[in-house]
């Protein structure tokens, strides 16, 4: 036998166990709460207030829906405060506070059941109801309001089921809310248990209930037309008792009446003695007559029983001349108003029956009858106590009735229901009671005149209470059936939502985190079931585990792999990252990287902070702070060319003012860096420092300045020094000249002509070196003056004639045809170039030809076409070794040192050519041919000039 603790134990394991895991626990992504609380409680208060009446009395709240919507997505202490608010309704309605009471307590217990985890919200009602509920409502209802034992069972069993019921419903809508309308269905998706749970405690619950209504419905209107059918049975037994009654004395009255009618005629006073002979026996065949009076036509009594009341005066109705000519011209017999008996303590009435003779009006006979028979005849007829009758005459007096309580004031009520004209259903104003007490306290009521002879109304009232008890025990007997049932039933469709939804719940588990159990080599449960399609499914996620398993060892083993040869890439990234980080570090220069907007610096080497003197970090705020220090020379320039360079363009020099003082050159250029769509998606650049280096250039400028200056002065005192030599060379020459003309003996003219030829290459030295010491110190001025060129080209054979002549050479000259007569230039200096030319041609020339050729050259340029004029000065000499020929317009330079020895001369005249054709805008060439013979090429801009007239 287990212990209780080990069996409440186990049951709240089951409970637990059969209320799903996934039901919504937190309030996120619901409206916010204050809003989805304040919707919900309303509705709480208007499901309370928009009651339903199943049946008469019976009503069902739906406040508690709303209330469970509370408790489940908003928590305990809204949830509990809704129910409080919601439940104040009934205080309102019913007037005591212990329906609100335990609906507050409902919303507690349930609330403390989710919060503890029993989510299913449906049997933890049921748990509070039975027994819970239904106890307090004992005890609140019947112990302190006094509700009778089958009333009090029947509120706790409808509370019961309004509750179970609406649980039921909360159930479905958090249901229907968790999967259609929340974002966040992970959290609020409802489990497969609590949907199949909820839908088959709905389909059966549902019959169920509809079935109670139903029949309860049926009895209540079985019962109202059973109270609607005895009232009018009564009423109807009634009357005809009444007429019955009546017909029966009036064919007495009338049968009298024409017994007696000769004799009322009759004068006779024997004939009136007569009369009492008939008169006395009546009273004993109708033993309610009271009095007879027999009235002749002048309306006086003629005789009465019992003779003392002859006195028809006492009786002001029977006087009443009215009735009688009623009775005289009705000629049948008549009913008279109420009369009171000479006591007044009863009320009596009257049959007036006319008396005729043939056509002729003799009397009237009155009959007064006491009322005594009557309600008799009520009492008699009417069985139940229920009922009560009374029989109304005129002005409302009553003639009978068959119970003492005759009171129909419809005070303190309303008619709820008519029937015909005179049918309704009245009930009582009881402030604070159920309507089910006011109905208790209600009464049928049905009215009906007798008939036209009889004006007189029956009311037959029939109170409610009997039938209520009737239908209390219908109710109570049918709720109990209900719930009995839904404590059956609730439980095994929990246990069958479980049994049925386990394997799948398990096989959920088990497929979760897969990944995780494979690695920890845990193993799987795999739930057994003996539903085919379960089983089916179980089978297929082993083999989808067996085939996930081989597959998650393969990716484990390539993971694994992966991630060695991300370790090794990310060492070679990380030592090349550090050489290269060690190269920027470390080289003076400036590297930097930005994007092509040069919006952001993305890399700056630590150079700049030491080249700038400042922190590279002003750059990430704005990169073209570097500029800053830019001096204002250059700084626009700068920056426009920084601004436009998008392709790399950039190579700039400017000055920078380092914070010390001092000027730094940099040199800065750009490249960009171009991504697969040829696109430029960062420009990296170098900054050096170039200081040093521009002291050096400026050093060398100046030396070679100072270079320069020197060598002019060495050539203006060597123009100067030659051009004075001359003087006095002169005066030699000449001195020597006229000696010569003198009577000389043959040696002294021997040596006075070494003398004069001595003095003649000296001469000719010292106009070399003036020319070319001219040229060198800028001193020489070219004419440009109009010449004839053939008379040039004579000219400067000439004075080689003689030497060919001797060596025996072929002198001749070609002016081709292109060319002009005349030209412009400085005819001197070119024909001091040309005589060089020819003259050296002669001396390097033994045997052949020399020719002089001139000719005009057009080159075509792309702005216009230039015409040159080419002097070329052909031998058939030694020619020149090709390794020599660049040493030929060097000055004091000789291809040869020997030649010198065996042709004697300078080595100036080629220079000083060369630089006149370069004065003149021209220039020398040679073609050369060791042993065959060399072409000295003059080429100079042809300017022709007009032939003078
Ligand atoms: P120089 O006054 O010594 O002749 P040049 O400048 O006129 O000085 O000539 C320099 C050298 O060029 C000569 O010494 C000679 O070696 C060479 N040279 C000049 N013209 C000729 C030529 N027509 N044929 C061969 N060698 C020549």
């Amino acid at each position: 036998m287990p212990k209780p603790s080990t069996v409440w134990f186990n049951l709240g394991r089951l409970l637990r166990s059969l209320t799903p895991q996934t039901w919504p626990q937190e309030s996120y992504n619901l409206p916010h709460p204050w809003i989805g609380i304040l919707v919900l409680t309303i509705a709480a208060w208007m499901g309370n207030v928009l009651r339903l009446s199943l049946f008469f009395g019976v009503d069902f709240l739906f406040g508690s829906i709303a209330v469970m919507l509370i408790l489940n997505f908003y928590g305990l202490v809204p949830g509990v405060l809704a129910a409080a608010v919601a439940g104040s309704y009934t205080w309102i309605v019913w007037g005591h506070p212990w329906a609100l009471i335990i609906f507050t307590l409902e919303g507690l217990w349930v609330g403390m059941g989710i919060k503890r985890g029993y989510r299913n919200v449906l049997l933890t009602d049921l748990a509070y109801w039975i027994p819970f509920g239904m106890m307090f409502v004992w005890l609140f209802y019947g112990k302190f309001l006094g509700f009778s034992p089958s009333g009090t069972l029947l509120i706790a069993l409808k509370q019961a089921l309004n509750g179970i019921f609406n649980a039921l419903i909360a159930s479905i809508i958090s249901n229907l809310i968790s999967t259609s309308f929340l974002k966040d269905r992970q959290v609020y998706q409802p489990s497969l248990q609590q949907v199949v749970f909820t839908w088959l405690a709905f389909a059966t619950m549902t019959p169920l209930l509809v079935i109670t209504i139903v029949i309860g419905y049926n009895n209540l209107q079985n019962l109202e037309t059973e109270i609607w059918s005895n009232l009018t049975l009564t009423s109807i037994t009634i009357q005809q008792n009444i007429q019955n009654w009546y017909t029966k004395n009036a064919i007495v009255m009338e049968s009298f009446a024409n017994q007696i009618s000769s004799l009322v005629a009759s004068e006779k006073t024997s004939d009136q003695q007569e009369l009492y002979t008939f008169l006395k026996p009546l009273k004993s065949i109708i033993p309610e007559l009271n009095r007879i009076h027999i009235i002749n036509t002048d309306g006086h009594v003629i005789a009465s029983i019992p003779s003392s009341s002859s006195d028809i005066e006492a009786h002001p109705d029977l006087s009443d001349q009215q009735f009688f000519e009623k009775v005289k011209q009705k000629r049948n017999v008549v009913l008279s108003e109420l009369l009171e008996d000479e006591d007044k303590t009863y009320l009596e009435i009257a049959l007036g029956a006319p008396v005729f003779s043939g056509n002729t009006f003799n009397g009237v006979v009155y009959g007064v009858f006491g009322l005594r028979e009557l309600e008799n005849i009520l009492k008699r007829e009417v069985l139940a106590d229920n009922i009560k009758v009374v029989l109304f005459g005129q002005e409302n007096r009553i003639i009978a009735k068959n119970d003492q309580d005759t009171d129909l004031s419809l005070e303190g009520g309303e008619i709820i229901a008519r029937k015909g004209e005179e049918g309704f259903h009245w009930l009582p104003f009881l402030p604070g009671k159920s309507i089910m007490s006011r109905w208790r306290k209600s009464f049928y009521v049905e009215r009906l005149v007798v008939s036209d002879d009889i004006p007189w109304t029956a009311q037959v009232k029939i109170n409610a209470s009997p039938y209520i008890d009737r239908l209390e025990e219908l109710y109570n007997n049918g709720l109990s059936l209900l719930l009995f049932m839904l404590v059956l039933d609730l439980p095994l469709v929990a246990i069958f939502s479980y049994r049925l939804t386990q394997p799948v719940l398990d096989l959920a588990k088990i497929s979760t985190n897969v990944p995780n159990r494979m690695k920890e080599h845990t193993t799987l449960m795999w739930p057994t079931t003996k539903i085919r399609e379960l089983a089916l499914l179980t089978d297929n996620f082993k083999g989808m585990v067996a085939t996930l398993k081989s597959q998650f060892d393969a990716i484990e083993a390539a993971k694994e792999q992966l991630e060695q040869r991300v370790k090794e890439r990310t060492a070679a990234l990380q030592e090349s990252e550090e050489r290269f980080r060690q190269f920027a570090e470390h080289i003076d220069s400036v590297f930097w990287m930005t994007d092509p907007q040069k919006q952001n610096i993305l890399y700056i080497s630590p150079a700049y902070d030491k080249i700038w003197g400042k922190s590279s970090t002003f750059l990430d705020e704005s990169p073209l702070d570097f500029v800053n220090s830019i001096i204002e020379a250059d700084r626009s320039r700068v920056i426009s060319a920084f601004a436009k360079q998008a392709h790399g363009e950039y190579d700039e020099e400017y000055q920078i003012e380092h914070p010390s003082g001092e000027l730094r050159w940099i040199h800065d250029r750009a490249f960009p860096i171009m991504n697969d769509r040829g696109e430029v998606y960062r420009v990296v650049g170098i900054a050096e420092d170039i200081t040093e280096r521009k002291r050096a250039e400026q050093e060398m400028a100046e030396a070679k300045e100072a270079a320069d200056a020197a060598n002019r002065a060495k050539s203006n005192f060597l123009a100067t020094m030659s051009h004075e030599l001359r003087t006095p060379m002169n005066g030699v020459m000449g001195m020597t000249e006229v000696l010569l003309d003198t009577p000389l003996d043959a040696q002294q003219h021997q040596f006075l002509s070494i003398i004069y030829s001595s003095s003649q290459s000296l001469l000719s030295l010292i106009n070399d070196i003036l020319d070319f010491s001219r040229i060198e110190a800028d001193r020489i001025d070219l004419e440009h003056k109009p010449f004839e060129l053939r008379k040039l080209l004579e000219e400067s054979l000439d004075p080689i004639r003689v030497d060919a002549t001797q060596k025996n050479l072929k002198v001749s000259s070609v002016i081709a045809e292109n060319c002009p007569l005349w030209i412009e230039g400085d005819v001197n200096r070119l024909r001091q170039v040309l005589i060089n030319l020819l003259g050296n041609a002669v001396k390097f020339t033994t045997e052949g030809e020399i020719t002089l050729t001139a000719e005009t050259l057009v080159s075509h340029t792309t702005d216009q076409d230039e015409a040159w004029l080419k002097i070329s000065v052909r031998d058939t000499g030694i020619g020149i070794p090709p390794d020599k020929i660049n040493r030929l317009f060097q000055p004091f330079s000789q291809v040869d040192a020997s030649t010198t020895r065996v042709y004697g001369g300078t080595g100036l005249g080629l220079v000083i050519c060369d630089r006149l054709m370069t004065l003149m805008g021209g220039k020398i060439e040679v073609e050369t041919e060791e042993g065959v013979g060399s072409c000295f090429y003059c080429i100079l801009p042809l300017k022709i000039a007009e032939i003078p007239s």
